[in-house]
């Protein structure tokens, strides 16, 4: 049917009524998404808009909006809220709002578009990931938001594509793989822009990869250069000097263990210089005793790099964690700004580490200007200001020693993924911390499973063990804290200790505001200055996402996502299950000071009982189920069989009680669209048997001790 002038009006505004896709939906006639380098550097300028994912390319996540500020938040109100079409998992995203149009990202990497005054959905967009492709996603399947550059959004998808998007329709204009298909990539980050060029990395450190960041031409998606983090084979060659120096620091063949090292959440750009800031993670595998045996700084894993926009060259790096063996890596935000130290103002870049030290670094150099921690540590004593390098504990070396070691922090870190924010009126950084230890025990490899986290690591061995009183202890011992920390200084200005750790990233406002949301459900401002609570609004559920602020037609707004997820939620197992809000439903809220909307009554929480069958399985067959639980299900099910997040908690699966069923489930797919891959590969169904008589057994168990 063909349709011209009023009609085509017509037709799109009855499809927008309806809530499909409008085929050209934009707002008052204004073209979407038209971002470009003058219009990010003005964007102080032009402060009602979000238009990248730190907001500007310092990645400050500084609004400088003033119309809602601490005299006056009190009065906030709920605007308008969406409830996104996804699976009630860990939502991470910081949506983006340009020109009154609002750019939201779910779990398996959806993109929804919507009117940033009313939620109304303009179009969405689905790159219908395969549910099987959730087994190589590390720490769920979140994605944590899109970039826009002149009238295209870019998606990364869990998947490895790279996908360009018309933001006025909502669809695809080009699509890249921008990993080998045959290798567990995975994309939860979300790319940035540096000047036309889309820069994406990726996950699967855990998984046999190499990791490498890439740059894209932002118009014809030709893949313009690509850094590797780490050496590859030396046979091969080396693809530039970065690489040949780097294949020094390493030992043994590491090239055909995928050294790690993945780009899988921060970069940051600096337009003057002219670099690409970017953190890199944990080599693979964690144990260098297997990856390097004979040690090595294994550059350039664990470490913050700068290279040329323009070319992707190396210019400087700095290991945060030479050798990591914790899985410390230095993926975290960094964010660039101008630092009063020693008299003269530094350009420097800074970030809370997941090994729980703050680092501020000359940007245009990488000299270490100061690290101080800001969580319990004790895999180090401090950083000696001569090399740069950590103090380590040698006894942390647990893949030396062969020995449990419980470090802290644990593999979740002192600080993670969750945004940070700086404001230059208060000098101050703000980001959730987490206190938290976790054992460490060296296991050979498996390196021909397609499933597993091929880390040299013992799931089993460092199981939470059922004693009472060191469950007691791990749980009392596991807390977050909102810090705002000075940088200049290097300590904590103020702190606020929260009821349940593993809370959201953070947005600070030059009406010298803090927001943040919580993993109880809650969305809360604080004082910027001295950490008052000046107000709070309940959100039903719980929040990992980070806060924006926006203006339209001179209202603020101030915008967030819940959905409660990530890597402590769906592997901590009962310490992440001890405190979190009942429900998760995948929903943005939208505040301003004359919001009028009511969320609907929270659905009801809808917990299965714990009924299970009748213990069935011997000491053998109990044993050999645990150890088959550890590590297949337990990095998505729960530590233990007791799900922290909310991924089905198996204890009360009606599917235990159902061998026909979980045979189904575990060894044929059946809910594979959903993630739960069919394990019959590796699984046999006598050990599929065997699995389901452990979570039985832990149900009689968690029913024994009354939860
Ligand atoms: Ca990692």
């Amino acid at each position: 049917m063909r349709t011209t002038g009023p009609g085509l009006l017509i037709v799109a505004t009855l499809l927008a009524a309806c809530g499909k896709p409008a085929g050209f939906a934009t707002l008052a006639g204004k073209p979407a998404a038209l971002v470009d380098a003058a219009r990010l550097a003005a964007a102080d300028a032009d402060p009602g808009q979000w238009m990248s994912h730190g907001r500007t390319s310092d990645e400050q996540r500084f609004s400088p909006l003033t119309t809602i500020d601490a005299g006056n938040v009190k009065d906030l109100k709920l605007a308008w809220h969406y409830d996104l079409d996804a699976i009630a998992r860990g939502q991470s995203t910081t949506p983006l709002v340009i020109d009154g149009v609002m750019y939201v990202t779910t779990t398996w990497s959806k993109l929804f578009a919507l009117d940033a005054t009313t939620g109304k959905l303009l179009w969405s967009y689905d790159p219908e990931v395969p549910g099987d492709w959730g087994v190589n996603a590390c720490c769920d399947v979140t994605n944590r938001g899109v970039a826009a550059w002149q009238g295209k959004l870019y998606l990364g998808t869990i998947d490895g594509r790279l996908i360009a998007i018309d933001a006025a329709t909502g669809k695809p204009v080009w699509e890249k793989f921008t990993i080998d298909p045959a290798q567990r990539y995975s994309i939860t980050g979300a790319p940035r822009i540096a000047n036309g060029r889309v820069l994406i990395g990726n996950g699967g450190a855990e998984f046999g990869v190499r990791g490498y960041l890439s740059a894209y031409d932002a118009d014809t998606g030709e893949m313009l250069w690509r850094f590797y983090t780490v050496p590859g084979n030396p046979a091969d060659g080396f693809e530039n000097d970065a690489m040949a120096r780097a294949a020094k620091t390493w030992t043994g063949q590491w090239w055909k263990l995928g050294g790690g090292g993945t780009v899988w959440e921060t970069i940051a750009y600096d337009p003057a210089l002219d670099l690409v800031y970017f953190g890199t993670g944990n080599g693979m595998p964690w144990s260098q005793k297997l990856r390097s045996p004979k040690g090595g700084d294994n550059l350039y894993i664990a470490s913050i790099v700068a290279v040329k926009a323009s070319t992707g060259e190396y210019v400087w790096h700095y290991q945060c964690t030479p050798g990591e063996v914790w899985d410390y890596d230095a993926t975290a935000q960094l964010i660039l700004a101008d630092l009063p130290v020693d008299g003269q103002t530094r350009h420097v870049v800074m970030q809370a580490n997941k090994n729980g030290f703050f680092y501020v670094l000359d940007r245009a150099t990488g000299e270490l200007l100061s690290a101080k921690t800001f969580t319990t540590i004790n895999w180090a004593t401090g950083i000696n200001p001569r090399t740069g390098r950590p103090i380590e504990n040698p006894a942390a070396r647990y893949d030396l020693s062969g020995e449990l070691f419980t470090a802290q922090p644990g593999p979740a870190g002192g600080h993670s993924w969750h945004a940070m924010s700086y404001s230059p009126k208060t000098g101050l950084v703000y980001f959730p911390a987490l206190d938290m230890g976790q054992g460490y025990k060296s296991a050979p490899l498996d390196l021909v499973s397609q499933f597993k986290f091929n880390i040299g690591y013992d799931f089993l061995a460092t199981s939470l063990p059922q004693d009472p009183k060191i469950k007691a202890a791990a749980k009392a011992g596991t807390v977050g804290r909102l810090l705002a920390w000075d940088p200049v200084a290097q300590k904590v200005a103020w702190s606020v200790e929260e009821t349940a750790p593993w809370t959201g990233g953070t947005v600070a406002t030059a009406g010298n505001l803090v927001f943040q949301g919580k993993a109880m459900g809650q969305f809360v401002a604080y004082d910027a200055t001295n950490g008052k609570q000046l107000w709070s609004a309940p959100t039903q559920a719980g929040i990992t996402a980070s806060p924006i602020t926006y203006s339209v037609d001179g209202k603020q707004y101030v915008a967030v996502v819940t959905g409660w997820g990530g890597a402590f939620a769906i592997a901590a197992g009962e310490i992440a299950k001890v405190k979190r809000a009942p429900t998760n439903t995948p929903r943005v809220l939208v505040y301003s000071l004359d919001g009028r909307d009511k969320l609907p009554p929270a659905p009801d929480p809808a917990v299965l009982p714990l009924q299970p069958p009748k213990d069935f399985g011997d000491a053998n067959m109990l044993a050999r189920g645990m150890a088959l639980y550890h590590p297949y299900c337990s990095n998505c099910h729960g530590d233990a069989a007791i799900s922290g997040s909310f991924i089905p908690d198996l204890t009360r699966s009606p599917a235990i009680a159902d061998e026909a069923l979980w045979k189904r489930i575990v060894l044929e797919g059946e809910r594979s669209a959903r993630g739960m891959v069919n394990f019959s590969a590796e699984i046999t169904p006598e050990g599929a048997e065997a699995i389901r008589a452990y979570v039985v057994h832990r149900a009689h168990q968690v029913l024994a001790e009354g939860q």
